[in-house]
C-alpha cells in the first residue's frame, strides 16, 4: 500500500498532536510534532539568556543555530516520539506556559525556520508521515496528499490547555492561559515569514463540539480516501 503524507495545521490547542498521534499509530506512520521543535529552540533560548521579557538577541541565537541539535527518539512505553535538545530529553520542559510565551517570537525567525523546515522536509523523504505545525501543508509540504486544517474557539482551546496544565502540576490561571492562546494566535497569523494560513487545498476541521472518537472516525476516512486515490 503505499504511504502518503499527511499535513495537520491549525491554531494552538486545537487537538492536532492527538489527533495526529491517534492517526500515526492506526496507520503505522511516523509521528513529527513541529512545535516541539520550535519550543526546543526557544527553551535553548531561555537557557542561555537569549531571550526574555525586554530582550531578545536574535543575532546570537541565529549565530548558535548550528549548535541546536534537535531530534526525536520513540519512547516505547509512551507510544510517541519523545524530543531531545543536545541529547537532552525536553518534552516536559518545552510545555511550560513560559516556552509557550516566548516561543512564537522565536519561531517567528527566519533563519530558525530555515534550519528547522529543512530536517523536517529530510524526516517526509519516505513518506508515511503525520506532521503537525502552522506551516505544513502550505511551506514543508505543499505537495502533502492530505492537509488538514484545525479550528476551535480560543476559549475552548484555553480551556483544555489549561486542564493539560493543572493535570500535570502547573501553577496557572485560566486568563493566563486564555491571553498566551490569544497572543500566540496573533503572532502567528501576522508573521512575515511562513504566518499561519490554511492551505488553499486543506480541508477544515472545527472540533469545538466534537468528541476525541467522532474526530479521528473523521479524519481516518479522511486518510482512508486520501490513500486509496494514490493507488
Ligand atoms: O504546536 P505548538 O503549540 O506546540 O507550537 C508552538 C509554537 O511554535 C506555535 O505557537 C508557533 O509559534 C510555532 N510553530 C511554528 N511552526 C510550526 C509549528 C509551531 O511556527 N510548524
Amino acid at each position: 500500500m503505499d504511504k502518503i503524507i499527511i499535513a495537520i495545521d491549525g491554531f494552538s490547542s486545537t487537538g492536532k498532536s492527538t489527533v495526529a498521534k491517534q492517526l500515526a499509530k492506526h496507520l503505522g506512520y511516523v509521528y513529527v510534532d513541529t512545535g516541539a521543535m520550535y519550543r526546543s529552540v526557544t527553551l535553548y533560548a531561555l537557557e542561555k539568556g537569549l531571550i526574555s521579557n525586554d530582550d531578545f538577541n536574535r543575532e546570537a541565537l541565529i549565530y548558535q543555530l548550528p549548535s541546536i541539535n534537535i531530534h526525536f527518539k520513540f519512547n516505547e512505553i509512551l507510544g510517541f516520539a519523545e524530543v531531545y535538545l543536545n541529547d537532552v530529553n525536553v518534552e516536559k520542559d518545552i510545555r511550560t506556559l513560559k516556552v509557550s510565551s516566548f516561543v512564537s517570537k522565536v519561531s517567528a525567525v527566519s533563519e530558525v525556520r530555515q534550519k528547522l523546515v529543512e530536517q523536517q522536509q529530510k524526516m517526509g523523504e519516505q513518506k508515511g508521515l503525520v506532521m503537525d505545525g502552522r506551516d505544513i501543508g502550505t511551506v514543508v509540504f505543499p505537495n502533502a496528499e492530505l492537509k488538514l486544517f484545525m479550528k476551535a474557539s480560543a476559549q475552548t482551546r484555553a480551556e483544555r490547555r489549561y486542564k493539560e496544565l493543572i493535570e500535570r502540576g502547573d501553577d496557572v490561571s485560566y486568563e493566563a492561559v486564555l491571553k498566551n492562546v490569544e497572543e500566540r494566535d496573533y503572532l502567528d497569523t501576522h508573521r512575515r515569514d511562513s504566518p499561519l494560513v490554511k492551505a488553499d487545498d486543506a480541508i477544515e476541521i472545527d472540533n469545538s463540539y466534537l468528541s476525541l472518537e467522532e474526530q479521528f472516525n473523521k479524519v481516518l476516512k479522511l486518510a482512508r480516501m486520501a490513500i486509496e486515490d494514490c493507488e
